[in-house]
């Protein structure tokens, strides 16, 4: 079942945890895949690696989502080197958690310029390249709408602004046949959010399934989202989250 051979794809933050999942389930489905890091070249390398050994063409391109410029130079280089784009995750994100007397203002501009903005303006170079058909696929949080801890207000608010950020898009989207989500997964194990110690035996107390997700459970839901069979859902905010919300 190939049904995304031959598709072209760009995931942002694609060295590590999550984005390193989709990349290689998506090139296992026959994608080529272009990605992008910031401070782990070696990690890239190997992802790429593994990658084309699917036998599709991949490559790691280094660009800090907090600048815009070097977002846009990602989009463009993914068209000129996969030639053209089909889909776009929007997956490259950074948790700051600290108390209210002690969240820095930098801590705040970082984290919005990588979990929000970047997004925007990756999508807005996207779309100019992408048909009929392109998918847009924003990892979210199921923070957007449960916080129950302190010190995680800012990510918060930035997985929020995605919600609506998705909501609007897909409206400017309908039109040209593009759909746009936002997968929500709740506490999964990764560097950013170990699964052990006591934070994680916190964060299980609060789920239905009293586990962390794996990092292929959110690639598989993102496959499908890529896929054909998807094309009637957009606008939408998609919880995998074990019932962290439930
Ligand atoms: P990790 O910290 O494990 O990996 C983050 C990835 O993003 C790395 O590949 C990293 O690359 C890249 N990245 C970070 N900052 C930048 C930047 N400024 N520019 C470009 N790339 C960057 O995180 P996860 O895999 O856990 O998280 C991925 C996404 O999933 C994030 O948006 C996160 O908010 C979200 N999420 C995670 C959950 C979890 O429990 N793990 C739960 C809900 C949502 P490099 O190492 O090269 O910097």
């Amino acid at each position: 079942n190939h049904t995304l051979k031959n598709k072209r794809a760009l995931i942002t933050g694609g060295s590590r945890g999550i984005g390193a999942a989709i990349v290689r389930r998506l090139a296992s489905e026959g994608v080529d895949v272009a990605f992008t890091y910031s401070s782990s070249p070696d990690r890239a390398n190997e992802i790429v690696q593994a990658a084309q050994a699917l036998g599709v063409q991949a490559l790691a391109i280094q660009a800090d989502s907090a600048e815009a410029s070097q977002v846009i130079a990602a989009v463009e280089q993914t068209v000129e080197k996969l030639g053209g784009i089909d889909i776009l995750v929007n997956n490259a994100g950074v948790l700051a958690i600290a108390p209210i007397d002690d969240f820095t203002l930098a801590d705040f501009d970082r984290t919005i310029a990588v979990n929000v903005r970047a997004v925007f303006v990756a999508t807005q170079a996207a779309v100019k390249h992408m048909k009929e058909g392109g998918r847009i696929i924003n990892i979210g949080s199921a923070n957007a709408e449960r916080m129950p801890f302190a010190g995680g207000s800012v990510y918060a608010m930035s997985k929020s602004a995605l919600q609506g950020l998705v909501q609007g898009l897909a409206r400017d989207l309908g039109p040209r046949g593009i759909t746009i989500n936002n997968v929500q997964p709740g506490p999964i194990a990764t560097e950013m959010n170990p699964p052990e110690g006591e934070f994680a035996e916190m964060l299980k107390k609060l789920m239905a399934l009293p586990r962390y997700g794996s990092v292929e459970e959110i690639a598989g839901m993102v496959a499908y989202l890529a896929g054909p069979e998807a094309g009637y859902i957009t606008g939408a905010n998609l919880m995998i989250d074990g019932g962290f919300s439930a």
